[in-house]
């Protein structure tokens, strides 16, 4: 496809993909905490056969590889982050562990009752966090796990600058106990539920992204779509520090009953 031809949309999309593939994570988390979740997950073997679903460039697969028996498939629909994923996985001498694959998560090519673990950190909300947990239970065996993390509000009320804002990027958004309830209706026992830890957004997710905004910048200098892009990050950003009380990430983890 020649440049002239594509539309804003996909331009958008390559420019997306381009920022966050300059990040170690697209989105909120920590080593400290993909193991943590990991704690609650007590059935993996040598045998065991995980996925890693929305991994980006592996972030967490790579924590998962280094901890956890069992082999992971890690699955994008961006192939640049995937090519990045595998990248990563040689250069840690992981390749064995872990691979990566484009694919979509509403379209996932495993077996019925295949996997032991589910693994999603800042993903699902991309087809819907009571979707995936009902779609993808198929994949599991009895007995198997997700660990999935869903930005979740902590309270019943909250002022309206940050509901709004949320309400029009995730409309699923919603408090923990109403997540966990989907958990459960969709067929698992909740088996932990946490919130994740403050330096996941500002240490591990905003911070690097302050010199990527500048060097973006810098390079799209003029480029109105990227000065946007860049505004709207920054502004998540504030709004976060303004109303971390409000709302956060949370780890939810569910057996397959
Ligand atoms: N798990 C990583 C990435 C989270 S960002 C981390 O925590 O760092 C969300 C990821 O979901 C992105 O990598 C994005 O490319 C991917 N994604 C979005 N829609 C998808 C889909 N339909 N199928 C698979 N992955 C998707």
């Amino acid at each position: 496809m020649d440049h002239e031809n594509k539309s804003i949309h996909e331009f958008d999309f390559q420019l997306i993909c381009e920022y966050f593939s300059h990040l170690e994570r697209q989105g909120p988390g920590s080593p400290d905490v993909t193991l943590k979740a990991l704690s609650f997950v007590d059935n993996l073997t040598e045998h065991a056969a995980i996925a890693d679903i929305g991994c980006g460039t592996g972030g967490q697969t790579i924590v998962l590889a280094q901890h956890a028996p069992g082999m992971i498939t890690g699955i994008d629909l961006f192939p640049l982050f995937i090519d990045l994923f595998n990248r990563n996985a040689r250069s840690l001498n992981l390749q064995e562990k872990m691979k990566g694959v484009v694919g979509s998560m509403d379209n996932l090519s495993f077996h019925e009752e295949e996997l032991d673990l589910i693994w999603s950190e800042g993903a699902i909300y991309n087809i819907g966090f009571e979707k995936g947990l009902n779609e993808w239970r198929k994949f599991l065996k009895t007995g198997g796990y997700i660990a999935v993390t869903e930005a979740s509000w902590f309270t019943e009320k909250r002022p309206v600058e940050i509901e709004d804002f949320w309400m029009d990027a995730y409309p699923e958004m919603d408090t923990i106990p109403n997540k966990v309830a989907q958990m459960q209706g969709a067929g698992y026992i909740p088996v932990a539920t946490f919130i994740l830890s403050e330096n996941c957004w500002t240490e591990y997710f905003y911070a690097p992204q302050k010199a990527v905004q500048k060097a973006f910048l810098e390079k799209y200098a003029g480029n109105k779509t990227a000065e946007q892009f860049v505004a709207y990050q920054r502004h998540e950003t504030q709004l976060y520090f303004k109303y971390k009380a409000y709302y956060g990430y949370v780890f939810y983890i569910g057996r397959k009953i």
